[in-house]
């Protein structure tokens, strides 16, 4: 499992399993604190943060 807080407030934190689990967790989240990352993902899911997003999870999932 990798513990990982909201890479752009650190407000919350989730566990998850895999990157794509750790998304999901994290959606409701970002609906609700960081609409302009999802108006963003939406028209370019490949954007600068889910590259960031999944650089922080890689690194977490580094350090177990
Ligand atoms: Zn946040």
């Amino acid at each position: 499992m990798v513990k990982m807080v909201c890479i752009d407030c650190g407000a919350i934190e989730h566990e998850a399993e895999s990157l794509r689990e750790m998304l999901v967790m994290m959606m409701p989240h970002y609906f609700e604190a960081h609409q302009d990352v999802i108006a963003s993902h939406k028209t370019n899911p490949s954007s600068a943060w889910m590259k960031r997003f999944t650089a922080a999870f890689n690194h977490l999932l580094e350090q177990e």
